[in-house]
């Protein structure tokens, strides 16, 4: 799921920049917090963020799922591929 939270970035509501002054790299403000945008130092409300970013998110997350569903039917393959039980058309 790394790789997962980094393709849905939070943006700035002042100057849509999209990096912000965070405690620690891969921190994940809760809901409801405020973090500084590293560009113009205005706050953002985390809330009002993810909701804009919620549309977005959908459409990733489902991106994500069939990629997941690709992977792990091509692990498959390569773990069934000498069996004489299993095959895939
Ligand atoms: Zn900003």
């Amino acid at each position: 799921m790394r790789d997962f939270k980094k393709l849905i970035k939070l943006r700035c509501v002042f100057c849509h920049s999209n990096d912000f002054a965070l405690p620690w790299e891969g921190y994940v403000p809760p809901p409801g917090s405020f973090v500084v945008c590293a560009n113009c130092g205005k706050e953002n409300d985390i809330t009002s963020m993810l909701i804009t970013v919620k549309a977005a998110g959908i459409s990733i997350a489902k991106d994500h799922a069939k990629e997941l569903v690709k992977d792990f039917t091509n692990k498959l393959k390569k773990t069934f591929k000498n069996s004489k039980f299993i095959t895939f058309k």
